[in-house]
């Protein structure tokens, strides 16, 4: 049976701060959707699709891809209930301001439980990125989404915790100690609410 009440967390960080193992795991822990706006992307651009084929040349670059086009792609997939009503973690999004107030919007009366800020170094980062050997983890283009990150997407970590909503974990513990981590902040977060 679907529980009415399933975690709904957003995982924010750096390029390689590991939200995309986090996302996994904690989606297998609570048995709920992984949604990862770049794997969406990736995936649909294999597939030819044109949302996907159009944010692959921003991908490639480094860049960030246009707020309404991902936009779009997110509200898709919350229009079927069933996927997303026993919880979800949200992995890459929002990136910037003006998705994070989408978001508010596509969400509506049943809000996010948990905003995990997974904090890891930048060299580490840039080194774990050079190291996975993906398609856009270019030297430029590593750089620039960085650089990006700390112009767009940082801001949300204030956003956040304005909204009593953040939780910081060491992103350079084992895997196994930042899901936990994760889980506890997330359960703690569900039992008070
Ligand atoms: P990721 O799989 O999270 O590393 O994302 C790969 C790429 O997809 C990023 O470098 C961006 O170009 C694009 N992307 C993914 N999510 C977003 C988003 N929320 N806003 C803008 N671009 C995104």
């Amino acid at each position: 049976m679907a529980n009415p009440r399933g975690p709904r967390i957003v995982l924010l960080g750096k390029q390689g701060s590991g939200k995309g193992t986090q996302g996994a795991r904690l989606a297998a822990y609570f048995g709920m959707q992984h949604l990862s706006t770049g794997q969406m992307f990736r995936d649909s651009a294999e597939a030819g699709v044109a949302a996907g084929v159009e944010a692959k040349s921003y991908m490639d670059r480094g860049e960030l891809v246009p707020d309404d086009l991902v936009v779009a792609v997110v509200a898709e997939r919350f229009e079927n209930p069933a996927e997303v009503d026993p919880g979800f973690v949200l992995d890459g999004f929002p990136r910037t301001r003006q998705q994070a107030l989408e978001l508010d919007r596509i969400l509506g009366p049943r809000p996010l439980d948990v905003v995990v800020n997974l904090d890891v170094p930048s060299d580490v980062v840039i080194d774990r990125m050079r190291s996975r050997g993906r398609e856009d983890d270019t030297e430029e283009s590593i750089r620039r989404r960085l650089t990006l990150y700390d112009s767009e997407t940082k801001p949300l970590v204030e956003f956040y915790r304005e909204r009593s909503l953040l939780t910081t974990v060491d992103g350079l513990a084992p895997e196994a100690d930042v899901e936990a981590a994760i889980v506890a902040a997330v359960v703690s977060r569900l039992g008070t609410s």
